[in-house]
């Protein structure tokens, strides 16, 4: 065997690249095989391992691979890498066969008979992914990938023999096309090496990362690995200073600890330098220990004591045994400052832990602690099969391939979150992000309107971070036409930023233009002349103003005279004086009679030239129905017709008198209202409050507190709006704010 390949090392055509590079391993022999599966396995069942062997090599008989190895060399090695795993007899078996069925005459039924159905269906499974690979290519690659995630949910092994295959094929690129080197490495980037992530096997995953950074970016692969080769040199003596210590002080408190320097990886802290701009030259940018114990109890001991011995450096403590990662991650993470002033990282876990932080779910595949099938041990053990098996269920019936795949590379690597609609669309956000991210995610519409959220069935605050598996339901009200413009700073994805954005200022805009045009339809009304958007259009360049929305906006924000418009329109027009904004009967009775259109409704019985005051209490604004009460001697008091004080004249109807609204929308004016708001006591609410108020335009009289519990404070806030509506925005922006309890109007 030997013999054959060294002969065929000389023979193929890219000769040259062979001479400088050598990743070709000395070929495994049978016996080699058989004795790594025994040393993790005793009970292993040698036979059939023997069989596998002779099977493959003969079905692969003279074939070559393109480095002119013979061709089982792949499966063999595969295999190999799968004992470093420690994984059982079936999984070696099938690696040794995975690609009969494909490439030679094999068959399953052939399979199925001389090793059984388990293995003959594990082959299957990657017969049918490399097929998948054949036909590849963009258009088809979110489809195998869904096809990829469904062979690996009926049957994690058949992950664990394609990601080693992979791994064997990505050690032995260098033969390969530059062109397909690049595509297989691209594509192990994106799916493979993110997927051994997210299965919690990091060994591997670093391996995948590694090779596809030296095909993809060889100068900065480079680079990053002189780098790391110095600092490492710089610090030898320091490391081993370190690790010396960290035994010697646990040793001191009775705890025996193994202590491993490990460096980074050159990928990782590529990634970190591209994506946050930073060097690396403290060792700590390199170098992590490892600090294994025996315990849980002794992990929380040693961390005690590395804290009392070292300074720690805020920020850096995770602890996640008590709250494992999602790919079922087990360790304790702190950062002290160490010997020789160095900031030292710390992952401090259990012999086991360490086990499966490496291996993922291939140790809870380990032969020979389990009981009943992987499969059946990976569903009660794995967070990251159930992660699997539930991707792949909501997934698999989504409709669009290339969203689905979008949607699993996000979710892959580490820094999203994916969350569920209650009608199961996925929605895949970058880690933060919260859920107004999640709204805007959804549709613009939802996120504008969106005023409230229940996440997982419970209430919680907008601004909520999500979680990876949240379910969230937005709440919406058509009463909020636009979103708090605050929300632009909450928000995390350049999506709802922008919309947000959008959709604050043409609301502003359009309530702004709304005003105008009523202040100018207004105007002509009164002036009895007629209004037409087509007579404006032909005046615009005499107003300066490039359309007729614009001159509206001009108009509501008080920067143009209503008049002004008319002026432009008719230039003979004239101004007419103006008289008190809530108008007497007698004053308007006539033009009533005359004018069914107006909107000016007489006050019965009343002399006009009774002074007019508002109630004390409340206020009232226009868009209130309102009565007047006829105080002897004092003139008429306006309440809106939900005010309490009402009740006080109830037995006297002779005072009470109808009223309406006469506004001159010329010259828009301000009215009193006043509001109730609990607010969560929290720094800043207040200014939070009094920060919605104003930015939607509306002038505090007076704010009067009382905290009426540690958790809220009673707002009474006076207030000056131009309207109902203005009002009413108001009151809808405040309840959207988080610190935000309730908010009542209030009319005394
Ligand atoms: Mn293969």
């Amino acid at each position: 065997m030997q013999a054959a390949a060294d002969t065929a090392a000389v023979a193929p055509a890219p000769a040259p690249r062979r001479a400088t590079r050598t990743s070709r391993v000395k070929m495994m022999r049978q016996y080699d095989l058989v004795d790594r599966v025994r040393a993790y396995n005793p009970d292993t069942d040698e036979d059939l391992l023997n069989r596998a062997y002779v099977y493959a090599m003969m079905a692969h008989g003279e074939q070559k691979r393109a480095s002119g190895d013979p061709y089982f060399s792949h499966p063999l090695e595969v295999a190999a890498i799968l004992t470093d795993l420690k994984l059982d007899d079936a999984t070696i078996v099938a690696a040794l066969l995975h690609d009969t069925i494909e490439d030679t005459e094999s068959t399953r039924a052939e399979i199925d008979q001389l090793f059984g159905p388990e293995i003959g269906a594990l082959v299957e499974g990657l017969t049918k992914l490399k097929r998948l690979e054949l036909v590849s290519r963009e258009a088809k690659q979110a489809e195998n990938l869904r096809k990829l995630l469904l062979a690996i949910s009926d049957d994690v092994r058949v992950l664990l023999v394609k990601l080693a295959d992979r791994l064997h094929n990505m050690r032995t690129m260098e033969f390969m096309p530059p062109a397909s080197r690049r595509r297989i490495a691209e594509e192990t980037l994106d799916i493979y090496a993110p997927l051994a992530g997210r299965m919690g096997m990091q060994e591997m995953r670093e391996e995948l990362e590694d090779l596809s950074f030296r095909i993809l970016d060889p100068e900065a692969h480079a680079v990053v690995t002189q780098r790391l080769d110095a600092l490492a040199e710089r610090n030898r003596n320091l490391i081993g200073e370190i690790e010396a210590q960290l035994v010697a002080s646990l040793k001191k408190n009775g705890i025996s600890a193994i202590v491993k320097g490990r460096r980074k990886q050159p990928f990782s802290i590529w990634v970190k330098m591209e994506r946050k701009s930073v060097g690396f030259e403290q060792l700590s940018d390199i170098f992590g220990f490892r600090v294994i114990l025996n315990s849980v109890a002794e992990c929380y001991r040693a961390l005690g004591i590395v804290h009392t011995n070292w300074p720690v450096v805020p920020g850096r403590f995770k602890d996640y045994i008590s709250t494992p990662k999602q790919n079922d991650y087990r360790s304790i993470h702190t950062t002290v400052i160490g010997p020789g002033n160095q900031r030292v990282e710390l992952q401090i876990r259990t012999e086991e832990m360490d086990r499966v932080n490496e291996y993922g779910i291939a140790a809870h595949a380990f032969y020979k602690d389990g009981v009943g099938s992987p499969t059946e041990r990976l569903k009660r053990e794995s967070n990251a099969f159930a992660w699997l098996r539930h991707t792949v269920e909501v997934l698999s019936e989504s409709a669009n391939p290339e969203e689905f795949l979008e949607h699993t590379k996000m979710e892959l690597f580490h820094d999203q979150v994916f969350c569920f609609t209650p009608k199961g669309k996925l929605i895949a956000l970058p880690r933060y992000a919260n859920v107004i991210d999640f709204a805007y995610a959804v549709h613009t519409d939802v996120g504008n309107s969106a005023v409230g959220c229940k996440i997982n069935g419970k209430f919680a605050p907008l601004s909520t971070e999500l979680q990876n598996g949240d379910e969230v339901v937005v709440l919406t009200s058509k009463a909020q036409s636009a979103p708090p413009s605050a929300w632009e700073s909450l928000a995390v994805t350049g999506k709802a930023k922008a919309a947000i954005r959008r959709a604050t200022r043409a609301a502003v805009r359009d309530q702004y233009a709304g005003l105008g045009r009523r202040i100018v339809e207004r105007l002509f009304m009164r002036a009895k002349i007629a209004y037409a958007d087509d007579k404006l259009k032909g005046a615009l360049p005499r107003l300066a103003r490039a359309s007729i929305e614009d001159v509206m906006a001009a108009v509501g924000r008080g920067e143009m005279k209503a008049s002004d418009v008319a002026r432009a329109m008719y230039p003979d027009y004239k101004e007419e004086a103006r008289q008190n904004v809530i108008k007497g009967a007698a004053a308007k009775a006539k033009t009533v009679e005359a004018s069914p259109k107006s909107p000016a409704i007489p006050i019965r019985g009343i002399n006009s030239d009774l002074p007019v005051k508002f109630a004390p209490n409340g206020g009232a604004v226009p868009g209130d129905r309102i009565v007047g009460i006829v105080t002897k001697g004092e003139g008429i008091t306006i309440y809106p017709i939900q005010s309490l004080a009402l009740k006080d004249f109830e037995e006297e109807p002779e005072r009470w008198i109808d009223v309406r609204w006469d506004i001159d929308e010329a010259a828009p004016r301000r009215f009193p209202a006043r509001l109730a708001v609990q607010n969560v006591n929290e720094p800043g609410s207040l200014a939070q409050v009094a920060g919605v108020i104003a930015e939607h335009d509306g002038n505090i009289d007076n704010i009067h507190m009382s905290r009426r519990s540690p958790d809220f404070t009673d707002l009474t806030i006076d207030l000056e709006v131009y309207d109902l509506k203005h009002l009413n925005g108001i009151i809808s922006q405040l309840r959207a704010k988080a610190v935000v309890a309730s908010v009542e109007r209030v009319n005394g």
